[in-house]
């Protein structure tokens, strides 16, 4: 079952972080919100370096859409999409497929991007479009169907509307596996989210109020400990997580958790060893009166001879 296990790691100093495992399927109602978040997690640390920053959204037909059941067709058109704005000269871009629309548990598939783009007057806009649409579906098809992809373009330098977006972009939409279940099988092991570009640059945009939260995410998500910074250096088997909930863990959020360290901390090992050596001295002074007296004994004894 989905969070039964978890790993265990711990950084050189000792700190001890467990990470419960999640299959992060969309569907599953166990880890959704904790996937969710991870899925932030992992990308918010590159999107802080975009400011402003623009969002697409890309709409199929509803011809087209049978066609798009394929993981294959999804991944080649992503990296369709990609790889065009990157010839137009952005430089990071993020991009993701929604399943599912809001309101209806009809397949929909449509591409979530974030580019570093800003205000594009409306001439460049109606190109990039148009540049679009002829990537993404053989003219052919447009013409066939009389439709075409339906594109929306928005851009923010308001970090609450960007992180509202990057919630939005990540957030599950295959929310039952009844919905589809033969799709849903074919999405085993499909890598949604894929990044392109060049992601070297500081940060640009600070998180805000509760958002404050995922810099620390972001942190384990890379493997490290959210306040020392420290690698943490995990376990090689997971553990049943009831073993780790014996050891008092903090949620962390994501499913990843601080927990006690196993060895006292450094003050109160001094504590501990000093009581320790006196403890030895002690037995060892006690040893070699004893010894001293023996050997005088045996001394006295071979006077006696
Ligand atoms: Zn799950």
């Amino acid at each position: 079952m989905c969070g039964s296990l978890a790993l265990v790691g711990e950084t050189s100093s000792g700190k001890r972080i467990a990470k419960r495992i999640c299959c992060g399927r969309e569907w599953c109602e166990e880890c959704r919100e904790q996937a969710h978040n991870r899925r932030i997690a992992r990308i918010v640390k590159r999107l802080l370096q975009v400011d402003p920053m623009g969002y697409g959204v890309i709409t199929f037909p509803e011809e087209v859409r049978p066609l798009m059941r394929n993981p294959r067709t999804l991944a080649l058109l992503g990296k369709k999409l990609r790889s065009l704005l990157r010839k137009r000269g952005y430089q990071k871009i993020y991009c993701r497929w929604h399943f599912f629309g809001d309101k209806s548990t009809k397949h929909n598939p449509h591409l979530n991007v974030f580019c570093d783009g800003g205000y594009l007057p409306p001439g460049q806009l109606s190109d990039l479009k148009d540049d679009i649409r002829r990537a993404l579906l053989p003219r052919s098809m447009a013409n066939q169907y009389g439709k075409d992809l339906v594109i929306h373009y928005d851009f923010t330098r308001d970090p609450k509307r960007k992180m509202h977006w990057i919630k939005y972009v990540t957030r599950p939409t295959f929310l039952e596996r009844e919905w589809d279940d033969q799709l849903a099988s074919m999405l085993y092991g499909f890598h949604n989210g894929c990044f392109a570009g060049t992601w070297n640059d500081a940060p640009k945009w600070k998180l805000t109020g509760s958002d404050k939260k995922f810099n620390a995410l972001a942190r384990l998500a890379e493997g490290l400990h959210p306040e020392s910074g420290e690698p943490v250096k995990w376990d090689s088997k997971p553990l049943p997580w009831v073993l780790v909930l014996m050891q008092n863990p903090v949620h962390l959020g994501a499913w990843w958790y601080s927990l006690p360290p196993t060895r006292p901390p450094p003050a109160q090992l001094g504590g501990v060893e000093e009581r320790l050596n006196g403890l030895l001295k002690r037995k060892h002074a006690a040893f070699l009166a004893s010894e001293e007296y023996l050997e005088q004994l045996i001394q006295g004894g071979d006077q006696c001879k």
